[in-house]
């Protein structure tokens, strides 16, 4: 949905994407990569069969696989 713009689930294109953003008392869609650092996670939503995705900004995704929380999946 993200590149493509449009749903694997119903093959329609009414797509929007909701930012996240650090809330009241630590609320958010974020990962926790260390004590002051989060990164964010978006949100794809088709506004026709109402199917979500999630993704990390491309230019986080370093931080997150040098983030000393991480661990690698083997
Ligand atoms: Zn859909």
């Amino acid at each position: 949905m993200k590149y493509k713009k449009v749903c694997p689930k119903c093959g329609f294109s009414n797509i929007v994407r909701f930012e996240s953003e650090l809330g009241a008392y630590g609320t958010g869609n974020y990962i926790s990569i260390s004590a002051l650092k989060n990164v964010y996670i978006h949100r794809y939503v088709c506004c026709d069969c109402g199917y979500v995705e999630e993704w990390i900004d491309k230019d986080d995704l370093k931080r997150i696989k040098e983030s000393k929380k991480a661990d690698i999946v083997e």
